[in-house]
């Protein structure tokens, strides 16, 4: 009977320890958002942009923004499409510099806060066809890729060679292209890092990439143009037009777009044509995205592209 009677009292003690523990640890949380809310609104955030950082900031997060001033893009840069947590400190340091959110966004995930040619790393040639070169990613001096072979006459101006991958897709295109009446022709292909330098040192920054930071030297670019027609002539040609509707299907993308300047560090290439492969390629051109902006998002952060 006592016994009974002191299994029972333990039992009791046992549901009363347990539920005024959650009734503290709830108080707690309550006493401790609202310290947040509280601190996020005399800093000035309204209470729809605290709902916002709330939700979707980690506590880290929160916490830095408690210690920083007011940022009045906040909310939009951490609601933005291709807001990647890990650099919203960059983001925030960026966006007194535009009133443009996504190119907040977009600028600071391909590094472009930071000087073209500063804070440059070796492409990870892990990723073969869908390697990055551009002006933070960069191929070693002695990077040769293999299956380089030459195009032919009928394809190219002459001494053109690429990647055999490449070549077969061009080729495939051509004919394509040329079925509905049209002439594409190769005019610039693979380089190697010597050559990238003697095209270097006749130009400048905007046209031609610093030696090892060419997309040239990968074998998986080529400029392609048509007969007579130089420089950005071309995407006045039904060449162009063709290639702006079809060039996916084969794996091919425009690399350098219009506007996109200060995203890929290049002036508009109406004649530029990266080889991803068709099902890459066509991810790309349906996301609207520069290969640079496409790759930090899809391919490094969220590890699949
Ligand atoms: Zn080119």
């Amino acid at each position: 009977m006592k016994k009974n009677l002191n299994k029972n009292m333990i039992k009791r003690l046992i549901f009363v320890i347990v539920f005024v523990l959650i009734v503290v640890s709830v108080i707690l949380i309550i006493q401790n958002t609202n310290k947040t809310e509280k601190a996020l609104k005399k800093l000035g955030y309204s209470k729809e942009d605290i709902t916002v950082i709330t939700e979707k900031l980690s506590e880290t997060d929160v916490e830095k923004v408690l210690d920083m001033e007011y940022n009045q893009k906040l909310a939009s840069i951490i609601s933005a499409q291709y807001y990647i947590p890990n650099n919203l400190d960059r983001y925030l340091a960026y966006s007194p510099k535009t009133d443009n959110i996504d190119d907040i966004i977009s600028i600071v995930n391909v590094g472009a806060d930071n000087e073209w040619y500063t804070n440059t790393e070796e492409t990870n040639l892990d990723d073969g066809i869908k390697m990055l070169v551009n002006k933070y990613h960069y191929l070693n001096t002695d990077y040769l890729p293999d299956d380089i072979v030459e195009i032919s006459n009928w394809y190219a101006y002459e001494g053109h060679s690429t990647k055999k991958e490449v070549y077969d897709k061009y080729v495939s295109m051509w004919k394509a292209a040329n079925e509905e009446g049209l002439t594409l022709l190769v005019n610039s292909s693979y380089r190697t890092f010597e050559d990238q330098q003697n095209e270097y040192d006749m130009s400048n920054d905007d046209y031609a990439s610093k030696p090892g930071f060419s997309e040239h030297q990968t074998g998986l670019a080529l400029d392609i143009v048509t007969y007579n027609i130089i420089g950005n002539e071309f995407e006045n040609t039904d060449e162009f037009k063709w290639l702006q509707k079809n060039a996916h299907k084969y794996g091919f993308i425009l690399r350098y777009p219009k506007d996109k300047e200060h995203i890929t560090g290049y002036n508009y290439e109406s004649w530029h044509y990266r080889y991803l492969g068709k099902e890459l390629a066509t991810k790309v051109k349906e996301s609207d995205l520069t290969y640079d902006e496409y790759y930090a998002y899809y391919c490094e952060y969220k590890k699949g592209c």
